[in-house]
């Protein structure tokens, strides 16, 4: 039997109600999972409001939010005895795991495009209020279904580094694998939230020769360039799109970027990251998920200069065994701990996505 909280989430603009539930065993191939932080991801946010609706994948409620998540292995299903790259498992054992699970033998999952499985299911999306209740993040458990992707994490790597890797850190890696970002090249960052920091500090780890990176909030490029950027263009003081492409062109030998990624979340980051770029430059778009929101461009603009754009949602599995070897290698060269400062307690759930929706802190977790 365990026993523990939820924080259950009853639907958009309603608040959160904690609530003692009780499990009486986890199935085979399982695995209980002790939570020991979970951030409040944008996505988390979006759920809450109702701009992203968890029922457009199949979601019911109540359920539990919450998927930039780690813990320890608290019980191991019948059958489970190690992580996917082979290493033991045992009570205790520090892990992280994608949000999501897929079958692994579909003609997409057999093509290494699992976010593409007809039967990806995810935290956030099952009910609360039947077994195995531990479906999102916000509680002390969760339960890792059973099929499900899981990793160690390295002794190197503390909870507050390991809780972004299996969302905002491995979101970027893979936008960046996606177009082979490589040795020598010349990124550009729009947006320096939680996202464009780590692909400030990936695009560097990768061999980038140049990063620049673009914001209107004045610590925030602080940080981006203590994340490794070279240069910083302030939007609050080159107010116009014309110049800030002007600079880029400047500040990359009057070619453009190699390489422009988009984590601002607003339509109109997208024209003038796309002037940013080159002769076969690529886009990276991963910040625009609010669906219906538009933008005109000129195509022709991409056709001369034989751009490409690639639209990043989720990652292999795989990315995040990757993106803990990155904090393995960089936890100590990078300010990697002033992503996750706001902590709240699990009752204080309510306070700590009120202040996440104002900005307070540039990423609040929770930590039952
Ligand atoms: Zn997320
Ligand atoms: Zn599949």
């Amino acid at each position: 039997m365990y026993e523990g909280r939820i924080a259950r989430f009853d639907g958009p603009g309603k608040p959160f109600t904690i609530e003692k539930v009780s499990l009486a065993d986890i199935g085979p191939g399982e695995i209980l999972i002790k939570v020991t932080r979970a951030n409040i991801c944008g996505s988390d946010l979006h759920a809450w409001h109702g701009t992203f609706e968890t029922r457009g994948l199949g979601g019911e409620l109540p359920t539990v939010l919450g998927h930039e998540m780690v813990g320890t292995v608290a019980a191991l299903g019948d059958g489970v005895t190690e992580d996917s790259n082979g290493k033991p498992l045992a009570e205790g054992t520090r892990v992280a795991f994608p949000y999501y699970t897929v079958c692994h033998k579909c003609r997409a999952c057999l093509s290494g495009r699992r976010v593409a499985c007809p039967h990806l299911t995810m935290a956030m999306l099952k009910r609360a209020d039947k077994p195995p209740y531990f479906v999102g993040g916000y509680g002390d458990y969760y339960v890792l279904p059973a099929g499900a992707v899981v990793y160690t994490i390295p002794d190197a790597v503390s909870d507050e580094l390991a809780s972004g890797a299996n969302c905002a850190l491995s979101q970027v890696m893979h936008g960046l694998e996606r177009v082979n970002q490589g040795f020598g090249e010349t990124v550009v960052v729009q947006g320096a939230g939680a996202l464009g920091l780590y692909a400030v500090a990936v695009a560097k780890a990768r061999g980038a020769r140049t990063v620049i990176a673009v914001d209107g909030v004045r610590d925030r490029l602080d940080l981006a360039a203590e994340f490794g950027a070279d240069h910083l263009v302030d939007i609050s003081e080159i107010t116009e799109p014309r110049d800030r492409v002007k600079r880029v062109r400047a500040l990359t030998e009057g070619l453009g970027a190699d390489v422009v990624v988009e984590v601002v979340g607003h339509p109109s980051a997208i024209d003038e990251g796309l002037k940013m770029l080159g002769q076969f430059g690529r886009y990276v778009e991963i910040g625009n998920i609010n669906i219906g929101k538009t933008v005109e461009f000129d195509p022709s603009r991409f056709v001369f200069s034989n751009k490409t754009m690639v639209g990043v949602s989720m990652y292999e599995p795989a990315v995040l065994s990757r993106a803990l070897v990155f904090l393995e290698m960089y936890h100590d060269k990078l300010p990697l701990e002033k992503l996750g400062a706001a902590t709240y307690a699990l009752e204080d759930i309510n306070e700590a996505f009120t202040a996440a929706e104002n900005r307070r802190d540039i990423r609040a977790s929770i930590v039952p």
